[in-house]
Order: structure tokens, then C-alpha cells, then sequence
């Protein structure tokens, strides 16, 4: 069923505390964990618990849950004083476009330089 957990799902079983991560922020819908592979100084991940593949299939199914994200997101960039500085949020969605983990996930990125357009 839409947005139950997945046993082969990694980002399912951070949830579940079946594998550790480093926990910044949770509400009762959210976590965010450091990311794993830091691309900069902040690097966070800030996923819905209910699996679904990527942010369109969240944000279709569950909307609110969808904005928590994002909420959350702006709250890791302020805990991190990103705020001011300025921060990437990135939804890779699609193997083309560099998703790897099928589980929605905001990256929060900062702490350096940014460059746009993004590779
Ligand atoms: P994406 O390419 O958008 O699917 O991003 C997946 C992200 O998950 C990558 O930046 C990985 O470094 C990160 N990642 C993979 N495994 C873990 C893990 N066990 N804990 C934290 N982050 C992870
Ligand atoms: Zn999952």
C-alpha cells in the first residue's frame, strides 16, 4: 500500500532503526539524518517516514507531509546558520538525474560555495 514501509528500502529501515544515522531533527511524519557521503560542510537529508519513491509521488499522495519536508528542511538550514548564508534544497528525482535512494529525500546542502547551474 502507498506509503508503507518497503523491506528493501534503506531510508525505510533508518526509520525503522534498523540501520544508524546521525539524527539532526524528527517530527511524527519527518527525519533528518547527515548524509552519509557529505558533499559540503552541511549535508543533511530530510525524508518523509512513509516511503515513496520521490517528492512528485509524495506530494501527490500526502501534501502535508510533502510541506513538513520542506519545513523541516528550512529548520535544518537555520539549526546549521544557513539561513542568511543561503543553502541548496535538492530533490533528485529519476535515475537521470542522479537518484540512487527510491525513498523521497530533500538534500540540504551549505556551508560553501554554490555554484548554478548545478552539474
Ligand atoms: P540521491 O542520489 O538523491 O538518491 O541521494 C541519496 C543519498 O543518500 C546520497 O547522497 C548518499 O550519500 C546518501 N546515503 C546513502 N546511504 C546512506 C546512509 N546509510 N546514511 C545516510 N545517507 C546515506
Ligand atoms: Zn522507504
Amino acid at each position: 500500500m502507498a506509503g508503507e514501509p518497503q523491506a528493501d528500502c534503506l531510508f525505510c529501515k533508518i526509520v525503522e532503526g534498523k540501520i544508524p544515522a546521525t539524527v539532526v531533527r524528527e517530527t511524527a511524519t519527518t527525519l533528518a539524518f547527515r548524509d552519509i557521503n557529505p558533499q559540503a560542510p552541511t549535508h543533511v537529508l530530510v525524508i518523509p517516514k512513509a516511503h515513496y519513491p520521490d517528492a512528485a509521488s509524495l506530494a501527490a499522495a500526502e501534501p502535508l507531509v510533502a510541506a513538513d519536508v520542506l519545513t523541516e528542511a528550512a529548520l535544518v538550514a537555520a539549526d546549521e546558520g544557513l539561513s542568511e548564508r543561503g543553502h541548496r534544497l535538492v530533490f533528485n528525482t529519476g535515475a537521470g538525474a542522479g537518484q540512487v535512494v527510491f525513498h523521497a529525500h530533500a538534500h540540504v546542502i551549505g556551508g560553501r560555495g554554490l555554484q548554478w547551474p548545478p552539474g
